[in-house]
């Protein structure tokens, strides 16, 4: 089609919103926050939802289209090799470690990178080729980091905006990262990089100031090679008013615990940014100097083994263990067993019940993107007699939960003492805390994020190729 065609098509048609994503949801209405409110966003607006097939033998271009009802949903082929080496190589054994500073599990294979870089071109190609002039695109994501950078070599000039998840590395991380040098090409093909915090905006900035074709313009806008982008905060939220819901209305799974007993939670998918290990010896240490008078807290921790295919997975469940058994084995009596590790995935329904259960929540990650355990942990209590949540300053979450009891979890001491703090806080204090965090969860929910964020990118104004925007 000739451009004056596209763009006469273009005028007629409003755009449409194309969200590029790792997965899509198999359900017709999703459950969970993101995919959710993915979901909201595209009923709304209408559009295509991209996500990965299931790999097979060998990769073919194009997308296939999946049944669905309210909007498009289609995939993009990936063949078993390109699995290992994009998904699980490149993406979840270079970036994810990177860029949750943990440049010492890094496996660096060329392969895998050029896995990556031909997934990102035939995912842009496949966008080129349905695109339309005013179609919105949103690339969710760390699986995606070059695609906006390919699209734009395609030809395309749509608005693109990524959302990356995690958060940003430092500067000296990325130097572990033989693309390095490549991050801010690939970020300012996009019109708006969305980051969680304002920590992660200052972890880009780092990056972008060190190249030597990026300018800063201030408010977040910069300059390369002649073309503008942001890089913008846009701290993502929950279903808020669902989940309360589901904490109050779902009865509490069966604990065998007295009802006074002093519960403690940690939820969490089992991954090395969670701080497990570190949460399990912080406990411990709490166990060491508790007065032996006292009431016997038991340490409830849910986490279910994820990307057990990647070898760090599996080095972290062993550790794990052993930390729990030499606990248990120190501490334990005939009717006490302080840690419960149970590694089911649990239906969100009884989850939300164990939160509003729980009389603290342990969410200490050493490095989080967000964190929303910790946002459904606050929405989750009862406001007259609330939990208290215990939150890693690595969380991003950190940045808008300042009134939560705040750790470092790599000190034990210091994980200890609000342990301590947490179970004997008087009802005042808990409520006040519980208040002033309850207000953001409910104002910042995912709603408020899909809005936030889409409104940004609408308003980029039309792309231009060699001419700074006004
Ligand atoms: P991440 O995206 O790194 O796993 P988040 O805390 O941001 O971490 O999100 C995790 C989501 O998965 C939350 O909605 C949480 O309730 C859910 N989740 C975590 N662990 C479990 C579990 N054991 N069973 C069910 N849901 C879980």
């Amino acid at each position: 089609m000739r451009q004056a065609e596209a763009d006469a098509e273009a005028q007629e048609k409003p755009g449409r919103l194309i969200v590029i994503s790792n997965r899509i949801p198999t359900d017709e209405v999703p459950a969970g926050g993101l995919v959710y409110a993915i979901h909201e966003a595209l009923n709304d607006i209408g559009g295509l939802w991209i996500g990965a097939g299931t790999p097979s033998d060998e990769a073919q271009e194009g997308l296939t289209e999946v049944k669905s009802e309210a909007y498009d949903k289609a995939t993009f082929s990936l063949s078993r090799t390109e699995y290992d080496r994009y998904y699980l190589g490149y993406s979840n054994s270079v970036l994810w470690p990177l860029f949750h500073h943990r440049a010492d599990l890094l496996s660096v294979y060329e392969r895998d990178f050029e896995a990556y870089r031909e997934v990102n071109r035939r995912v842009a190609r496949a966008v080129a080729e349905i695109a339309r002039p005013d179609d919105m695109i949103w690339i969710q994501d760390y699986h995606f980091l070059m695609l906006a950078r390919e699209m734009r070599d395609l030809g395309l000039k749509n608005r693109i905006g990524l959302f990356l998840h995690i958060p940003f590395p430092n500067a000296s991380d990325i130097l572990a990262l033989p693309q390095g040098p490549q991050i801010a090409n690939w970020l300012a093909a996009h019109d708006l990089v969305g980051l969680q915090t304002q920590r992660d905006v200052a972890a880009a900035r780092e990056t972008l100031r060190r190249d030597p074709d990026c300018e800063a313009m201030g408010n977040g806008n910069w300059l390369f090679r002649g073309r503008e982008f942001a890089v913008l905060s846009f701290p993502i939220g929950i279903d808020a008013e669902e989940f309360a819901r589901k904490a109050a209305e779902s009865p509490v799974p069966e604990l065998q615990l007295s009802p006074d007993a002093p519960l403690l939670l940690g939820v969490d998918r089992l991954d090395y940014s969670k701080g497990l290990v570190h949460r399990f010896r912080g406990f411990g240490a709490y166990l060491e100097q508790r007065s032996q008078h006292g009431t016997r807290p038991t340490f409830l921790q849910i986490a279910p083994v994820s990307r057990e295919d990647v070898s760090a997975y599996q080095d972290i469940r062993e550790e794990l263990e052993r930390a729990a058994g030499s606990i248990n084995g120190a501490y334990a009596d005939l009717d006490w067993t302080p840690i419960r590790y149970v590694r089911r995935h649990v239906a969100r329904e009884r989850l939300a019940a164990l939160f509003r259960r729980a009389n603290v929540a342990l969410v200490t990650p050493l490095a989080d993107g967000m964190n929303l355990v910790a946002k459904e942990f606050v929405a989750a209590q009862n406001p007259d007699d609330p939990g208290v949540l215990i939150l890693s300053h690595f969380a991003g979450a950190a940045e808008q939960m300042q009134a939560a009891l705040m750790v470092n979890p790599f000190d034990h001491g210091n994980f200890a003492h609000a342990i301590d703090r947490a179970l004997h806080m008087s009802l005042a204090e808990r409520q006040d805390r519980h208040a002033s965090l309850r207000e953001n969860v409910f104002k910042q929910d995912i709603a408020w994020w899909t809005r936030t964020y889409l409104n940004r990118l609408s308003r980029v104004p039309a792309y231009q190729e060699d001419r700074p925007r006004d």
